[in-house]
């Protein structure tokens, strides 16, 4: 049996435990705030899984090994916190991120449907589209119920024998001695040391990792007009529109409509900029965005902003650091939710030997 110590209980941390637990290790979790933490990147009421991945066909092959990573947790949990929906890429014009998708669902034998404009349009009756538009639907798809799964894989890890230390923060790393210092001082040592500390990561280990670019992002929870409220729940997820960066969630299981548009985002830390919004001013950037592809626009109703945070650079790659007893995940971007489970098997999978370190990170930078 080794000692597992873990910096954070997000998806990442709360994941690598439950495969730690999975095959006898002890496992101690140090998390700064409640666990799970509603300010984690991990907590929100859905985050979306999905195929199209552009030209990224490593991304694209993973979503199948992080279905079955997700069919285990639901073994664990007992129940299934997702909608197969299914998703849609709407391609705008040639050599867009869907065009991009559609060349790697052919490359890697993704299964998939084309529909033209009228197909798209009848699928999702709330769109409008503009000529020469074309859909790209892929199986299985869809919201994963975020905020319930991180809920319940804390509570699993705990009738576990896991140990999570809430309200528990960690000032100082030795990555090489697999030491974590507490707040207080005091000193916790693992043979090995998990950093998944999320948009926090700069600000924990500043000497290492202080200049990566950390940025907020608002998603927007809206109310559709009332003759489209069960379209939208009856539709695919939207993955893309063109190169648009928009995308939505449906309301399935109470979660909401939810609105996000990546370009909507901006350099910030958590720890300074905070969990505050605008309803007005950032409804209109999110919203404002799709005022092109909405049917009768003016009729969706903002209800609320959800605020979060991750690290993400130019590569849009995962990264996962070794050093000594240490491993750090990071780049973690608007993407990692959905192979979370998959990246925590994986990670102790490696630290039983079953790959290298450096397999693992060839793996996740999505190669
Ligand atoms: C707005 C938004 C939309 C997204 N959409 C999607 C999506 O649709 N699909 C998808 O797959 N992914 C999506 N993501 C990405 C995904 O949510 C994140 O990549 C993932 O949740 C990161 O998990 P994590 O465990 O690494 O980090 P987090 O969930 O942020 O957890 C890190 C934890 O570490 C704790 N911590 C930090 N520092 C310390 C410290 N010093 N001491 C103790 N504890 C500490 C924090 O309190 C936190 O609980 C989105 C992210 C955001 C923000």
């Amino acid at each position: 049996m080794s000692r597992i110590v873990i910096i954070g209980a997000g998806v990442v941390g709360l994941s690598v435990a439950r495969a730690a637990l999975k095959r006898g290790h002890q496992v101690t979790i140090l998390e700064q705030g409640t666990a799970p933490n509603p300010q984690a990147a991990s907590f929100d009421l859905h985050r979306m899984i999905r195929y199209p991945y552009g030209s990224a066909q490593g991304y694209t092959r993973m979503v199948t090994q992080a279905f079955g990573a997700w069919d285990r947790v639901w073994a664990d949990l007992g129940t299934t916190h997702f909608e197969n929906t299914g998703a849609i890429a709407i391609s705008l014009e040639a050599g867009d991120y869907a065009q991009k998708t559609l060349d790697s669902f052919k490359a890697v034998g993704q299964p998939h449907e084309v529909l033209s404009r009228d197909g798209v349009e009848k699928l999702c009756p709330h769109l409008t589209l503009p000529e020469g538009a074309w859909g790209l639907v892929s199986f299985p798809g869809g919201p994963l119920f975020a905020s319930r799964i991180v809920t319940e894989l804390a509570q699993w890890v705990r009738d576990h024998g896991g140990v999570i230390e809430h309200d528990c923060r960690v000032a100082h790393v030795d990555l090489e001695a697999g030491i974590a210092t507490r707040a207080d001082g005091s000193q916790v040592e693992g043979d090995l040391l998990l950093v998944a500390a999320g948009a926090w990561l700069p600000g924990l280990m500043p000497d290492r990792f202080g200049d990566a670019s950390v940025y907020r992002q608002g998603l927007c929870y809206v109310e559709p007009p009332a003759q489209y409220e069960q379209s939208w729940r009856d539709a695919p997820a939207i993955a893309c529109i063109g190169d648009h960066t928009g995308y939505t969630l449906p309301d399935r299981r109470g979660a909401g409509l939810k609105i996000g548009y990546s370009a909507h985002r901006r350099l910030a830390r958590p720890e300074v900029d905070g969990f505050g919004s605008d309803l007005d001013s950032e409804s209109s950037a999110i919203l404002g965005a799709f005022k092109p592809y909405f049917r009768d626009f003016e009729a969706y109703r903002p209800t609320r902003i959800q605020v979060g945070y991750y690290v993400l650079d130019a590569s849009r790659r995962f990264k996962v650091e070794q050093a000594g007893r240490g491993l750090v995940v990071t780049n973690c971007d608007g993407q990692m939710f959905k192979f979370g489970p998959l990246l925590g098997e994986r990670i102790i999978g490696m630290f039983a030997g079953e790959e290298s370190a450096a397999d693992l990170a060839h793996w996740a930078a999505g190669y």
